[in-house]
């Protein structure tokens, strides 16, 4: 497949725009065709096929047929493919952190980049562990032998979100593949470039319909694969709404899905963490780099009363420095939104918590409405002190630079506050005194904690929440045992 330039901006080159199904590029059955934005200039990147339920019965005919080959491959050899990708990943990152960038509007050297090449860490740690595929012996007696075997699902069925596209769909894939199942995966509307450049490269190493990559909107595209009766595992990241259709629209077929959704996460401030490097994890936490488009953001800000005014000071100093502009500027700190109707939802967040008698707008509020910022999705980070954790604002995922810091004073009381909440991704802790940290990080009701540090998901760390969160692990060995075996 030839690749072709954005025409938004033809130093990105963009690569394939069809659907992948059974090693070849495809247009839907239908024909028609979805526009994609860039976010940053509201400029058309390029189209791609809006796929149907005949496309994902086309994906799905490919990846069965596939399977039973693959199936066989030694996991060694499966393995051995998985580090190619990884090989030509790297080469091409520069590439891959462009399309990322230029399609989802994050900045590229705060994001982009470092997405791109976890891309490559992904497939090679799957593809190392491509032999951990162990089943169990239990020793009965002499002339018996009674054991288990680790068998791949068949055909799995992802679907992804736009914030992290490329990531996200490594860590469905990588995985699933590597236990030897056939995917079918489901590219977000508004960032499957990014998604189908990846897969061109997977098509260069894997046997034509080991992966099929399709394209469409999520109630049509997309809920046509979860019903899907040739499906044999749903592996779904994106909002909870749309999780909790996928377990009604699978429960009749009793099918394994993995859901990685929401957050409200909760980020803790102690007293004596009054400095610079809590202050950088905080906003780290938060993921304004990445305009807090992240499940994980640390988006309830506790801070104990002693400290409160004064750590906001500092935190408040760090975030209006961020260079806000092109994603593809080096110096850019944060870029864009990733369309509209997330731009008018934090739009409206912002004004909500605006409206509020009792709340003070530190910093941010509103987005400029003329100026370079104004030409596309542009927000500023934006925090809100004297909120109430029963705020709109503290309990639903805004999904936007939208931070809103409670004062605290007992410790049982913020982490009672942290853990009221429907959601339970991440936490964090920040606190001189480490054991206490430790301490608040073990009572708090999420999936995984960070102790001073506020950083990203690391290969390894298993990753999955707790609540309306989610369901199964992802990131960690235990996806590739547990979410594509049986
Ligand atoms: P967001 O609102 O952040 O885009 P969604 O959960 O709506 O989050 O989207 C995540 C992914 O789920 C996208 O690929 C989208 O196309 C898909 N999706 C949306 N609605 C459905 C649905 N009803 N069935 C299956 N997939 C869907």
């Amino acid at each position: 497949m030839n690749t072709q330039k954005s025409l938004a901006n033809p130093s990105v080159v963009i690569g394939p725009n069809k659907h992948l199904i059974g090693g070849e590029w495809a247009d839907s059955v239908g024909g028609e065709r979805i526009t994609v934005e860039c976010p940053a200039t509201k400029a058309v990147i390029a189209h791609t096929p809006r796929g149907t339920a005949s496309d994902v019965g086309r994906a799905v005919q490919a990846a069965k047929r596939a399977f039973e080959e693959w199936r066989r491959v030694p996991p060694s050899e499966r393995g051995r493919a998985l580090l190619k990708i990884a090989d030509d990943i790297e080469k091409g990152v520069e590439e891959l952190a462009k399309i990322i960038a230029h399609e989802t509007g994050n900045a590229i050297r705060t994001q982009a980049r470092p997405e791109a090449i976890s891309c490559a860490a992904t497939f090679r740690y799957y593809g190392g562990l491509a032999t951990e595929l162990k089943g169990a012996t239990l020793p009965l007696g002499e002339d018996i032998l009674s054991y288990t075997r680790r068998e791949p699902l068949g055909v799995v069925g992802a679907i992804i979100p736009w914030n992290a596209p490329a990531a996200i769909a490594c860590v469905k894939v990588a995985p699933a593949l590597a236990a030897g199942n056939s995917v079918v995966l489901k590219a977000a509307e508004d960032a499957p470039f990014a998604v189908l450049w990846i897969a061109n490269i997977c098509n260069r190493h894997l046997p034509a319909g080991v992966l099929n990559v399709l394209t469409g909107y999520g109630p049509e595209c997309g809920a046509a694969l979860v019903a899907h009766p040739d499906i044999q595992k749903m592996s779904f990241t994106g909002s909870t709404a749309v999780g909790r259709g996928i377990i009604s629209a699978t429960a009749d077929r009793i099918l394994p899905v993995s859901l990685e959704l929401g957050g409200k996460s909760p980020t803790i401030v102690v007293e004596d963490a009054n400095e610079e490097w809590a202050v950088e994890g905080v906003a780290s936490a938060m993921r304004f780099t990445r305009q807090s488009q992240s499940c994980t953001a640390g988006s309830r800000l506790f801070i104990h009363e002693r400290i409160y005014d004064s750590f906001l000071t500092k935190l408040i100093a760090l975030v209006e420095q961020y260079k806000i502009g092109d994603p593809l500027d080096e110096q850019s700190d944060m870029g864009s939104l990733i369309n509209k109707k997330q731009f008018d939802r934090v739009c409206g967040y912002i004004e909500d918590g605006m409206s509020r008698q009792e709340g003070r707008l530190l910093t941010g509020g509103l987005p400029p409405k003329s100026g370079p910022l104004s030409k596309g999705y542009f927000t500023v980070p934006t925090i809100f002190a004297n909120a109430k954790n029963d705020w709109r604002l503290a309990r639903e995922e805004i999904f936007g630079p939208v931070l809103v810091a409670v004062p605290w004073r007992d410790e049982s009381d913020v982490v009672g506050m942290a853990n009221d909440s429907h959601y339970g991704l991440a936490g964090f802790v920040f606190s001189a005194n480490t054991a206490r940290a430790i301490r608040i990080g073990h009572a708090l009701d999420a999936g995984w904690i960070q102790i001073n540090q506020g950083k990203g998901q690391l290969m390894g760390q298993p990753y999955g929440g707790f609540k309306e969160s989610g369901l199964g692990k992802e990131n960690a060995l235990e996806s590739l045992l547990e979410s594509f075996t049986a």
